[in-house]
């Protein structure tokens, strides 16, 4: 069972990729957060989009395809988190991906996921480009590459003009299949256990309050319990509180995280991490596509 709190994807401008501009802002499919007052910046609040629509803020976001450092998975790895060096998640970035360069040894030509470049090298672009490498910054012909560091072309989650989000990319193919119930505008209010075992979560649809158990799955409760345990970098505490309301005071954003929204206008890629990503992979991103 996948539980959304927002609706369907159904709208427009979800879909072609210009209509970021709209839903970044728009209520019915983003959450709208606000920070709280951020001591070192005057007690400002800084606005946090956060999809809240099938397929979540990949329904929303800037569709920059950036898929993070390789010194990052490597840390990670010595750290202890054995299985997330770069060797071992690349064969999972080609898997995902159709990558309109083609395929080859660090892209993927058939997965669910439409990578493509955005095609708009227009004269400011390029001048842009040729004046980063006059002061020493080197041509990167493919940030998603070995090496991040560089200036270059960067690729978009972008198929056909569409935009791929993780619902197009992997919902939409298996919506049919019978092991499947997708409730949109259904908000989980909590998870249930029993002593220490999760075994369902409580939800609001349609005003009134239900229950969804692992019980009556035939998948592991692990399974079924995907969604509240995955509610985004921002809101994740959220469903792990009793009752008693929203639990707003979490959604404090970390220092980082606004840094990362206030200065980078399109280049976020947290992924699904829990941690703000890492500023340095927007070095080398680019919009070619955004004409001030
Ligand atoms: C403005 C903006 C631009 C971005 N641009 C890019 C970009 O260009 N490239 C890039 O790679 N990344 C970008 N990102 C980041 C990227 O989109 C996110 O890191 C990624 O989508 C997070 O995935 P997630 O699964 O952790 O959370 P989300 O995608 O946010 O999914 C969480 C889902 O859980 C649902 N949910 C939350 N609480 C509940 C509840 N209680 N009950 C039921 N459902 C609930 C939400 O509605 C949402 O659908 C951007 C992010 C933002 C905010």
């Amino acid at each position: 069972m996948l539980l959304e709190a927002g609706p369907e994807d159904k709208n427009f401008w979800i879909h072609i990729p210009l209509g970021y501009g709209r839903n970044i802002v728009n209520p019915d499919v983003n959450w709208c957060f606000e920070s709280q007052p951020e001591e070192y910046c005057h007690g400002q609040k800084y606005f946090l989009p956060r999809g809240k629509v099938l397929g979540g803020t990949s329904s929303i976001n800037g569709m920059v395809y950036v898929r993070g450092q390789v010194e990052d998975f490597d840390g990670w790895a010595q750290a202890g988190c054995h299985g997330w060096s770069y060797d071992d998640v690349l064969p999972y970035f080609i898997k995902c991906e159709t990558n309109s360069r083609g395929a080859s040894a660090l892209h993927g030509g058939d997965g669910p996921l439409r990578v493509s470049d955005v095609g708009e090298e227009t004269a400011i672009n390029k001048a842009m480009l040729a004046a980063a490498q006059e002061i020493g910054i080197p041509f990167n012909p493919d940030i998603n590459g070995r090496v991040q560091d560089g200036i270059g072309w960067h690729q978009a989650s972008i198929g056909n003009g569409r935009r791929s989000s993780t619902a197009t990319a992997y919902l939409k193919p298996v919506r049919n299949r019978p092991n499947l119930v997708v409730q949109p505008e259904s908000l989980v209010r909590r998870v249930l256990f029993e002593g220490k075992r999760a075994v369902g979560v409580e939800y609001d649809r349609a005003g009134t309050r239900q229950e969804a158990r692992a019980a009556r799955c035939r998948h592991p409760v692990r399974w079924r319990l995907r969604l509240p345990a995955d509610t985004g970098a921002v809101r994740y505490r959220q469903p792990r509180t009793t009752a008693g309301g929203w639990a707003y005071r979490w959604y404090t954003p970390c220092p980082a995280s606004v840094k990362i929204c206030r200065t980078i206008s399109l280049s976020i890629c947290a992924g699904a991490s829990r941690t703000p990503a890492p500023s340095t992979t927007v070095r080398a991103a680019f919009a070619p596509w955004r004409r001030g």
